[in-house]
């Protein structure tokens, strides 16, 4: 059983200010402030945080509605409306965030706080991967003379290298969904459904201590492997046929993610070489991941396998995504991503072949990069046949 008491701490408030500290750093072309269209980069006066994950990470408040006014002065103001006065209050001091908390029940309201605040201010940054349009121009209305920009994903690339207390979390999840699957194995050969397998990963993990599921459990049995996110059904999972097992859970706000691909009994000859083909893939996946090291060829490490043997089209997604306080989040590890990995990253290496009309396989670690390699955090062992 994992509580939070017994994990190691995250220093929230650090976070707060590493941004703040990015604000008055003058941004590169392509970073914060850039437009992504060639114009010039502008020097922001204040990020206007909207996503909520972002706002867990910097402040440790996990309600469902909130405003975070960070300025490069440092002064940095939270709204939120009367459901969560108490709860702001307790979660930012918990936190030992310095700002100030205004609760504000009406949404114009709100924008009147962030306007008094932004007085003197000429830019403001606006997460772009946070608001619908009709936000950005309610905004840009509402604030004028203060220029809205946007600025870019600040708070996602703070978060993508993992502190202590973070790791701990993510390992703490990890090791709760391999002791859950570990349980529950044996309950394959009893005739189970897709769906109930599924239903009881999900009370096992959450037995163990974990808040939730990071995302509906994906059991895929049979032909509906061959579909990488296929929905648990009423399908009974059979002896000698793959079952495409994905899941994770969350504790105290991070996520796990683990694939296994297993059988009852032997499968097919056909099923075992598709089996072992992505099982080389996912390896040769894994050994190239170290900071440093290009997203692209990570990538390339599994695909190049697979499609020397001829399945190159089937495997039609991207090797792996970072995983933290959202189940997808940067950095990306495909063809169409760009950039290198860092230490502290944690990202998943998933490669997988499907085949519509027979089925498919997927094997996925989440693992915690370092200098020269990688540390598995998903832990439950690679067997086929259970
Ligand atoms: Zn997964
Ligand atoms: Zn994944």
């Amino acid at each position: 059983m994992v509580g939070a008491t017994t994990l190691l701490p995250c220093d929230v408030a650090a976070r707060l200010a590493r941004l703040i500290a990015a604000l008055r750093r003058p941004a590169a072309p392509g970073d914060a402030g850039g437009r992504g269209d060639g114009t010039p980069p502008v020097v922001l006066d204040a990020l206007l945080v909207t996503r909520l994950p972002n706002i867990r990470y910097l402040t440790g408040f996990t309600g469902s509605a909130a405003l975070l006014l960070v300025r490069a002065d440092g002064s940095t103001t939270f709204v939120s409306d009367g459901r969560y006065a108490g709860q702001a209050a307790e979660q930012l001091g918990a936190a030992g965030v310095d700002a100030a908390i205004e609760i504000r029940t009406a949404a114009d309201e709100q924008l009147d706080v962030i306007a008094a605040a932004l007085v003197g201010d000429a830019c403001l940054g606006l997460e772009e991967h946070g608001l619908t349009w009709a936000q950005a121009r309610q905004y840009s209305a509402r604030f004028d003379p203060v220029e809205c920009v946007p600025a870019g994903s600040m708070v996602e690339d703070l978060r993508r290298v993992k502190d202590a207390g973070e790791v701990d979390r993510i390992r703490a999840a990890c090791a709760i969904a391999d002791d859950a699957f570990a349980e529950l194995l044996p309950r394959l050969a009893e005739g189970v459904t897709e769906r109930a397998f599924a239903l009881e990963l999900e009370f096992a993990m959450r037995r163990r201590g974990a808040s939730a599921v990071s995302f509906d459990p994906i059991i895929a049995s049979g032909p509906n492997a061959a579909k990488p996110h296929a929905r648990p059904g009423d399908r009974v999972i059979e002896p000698g046929e793959l079952v495409v097992c994905d899941f994770g859970c969350i504790v105290d706000g991070y996520c796990s993610d683990m694939t296994r691909t297993v059988s009852v009994g032997e499968p097919a000859p056909d099923a075992r070489r598709l089996y072992d083909l992505v099982l080389t893939a996912q390896a040769a996946g894994r050994a190239a991941v170290r900071s440093g090291a290009d997203v692209v060829a990570v990538d390339g490490a599994c695909r190049d396998i697979i499609t020397a043997a001829g399945y190159g089209d089937a495997f039609s997604h991207g090797t792996g995504h970072g995983v933290g306080i959202e189940i997808h989040e940067a950095p990306r590890v495909a063809r169409t991503a760009s950039g290198t990995l860092r230490v502290g990253d944690i990202v998943t290496v998933e490669p997988g072949v499907y085949l519509p009309g027979v089925g498919g396989v997927r094997i996925e670690d989440t693992v915690l990069v370092t200098a020269d390699g990688y540390e598995p955090l998903t832990m439950t062992p690679k067997t086929l046949v259970v």
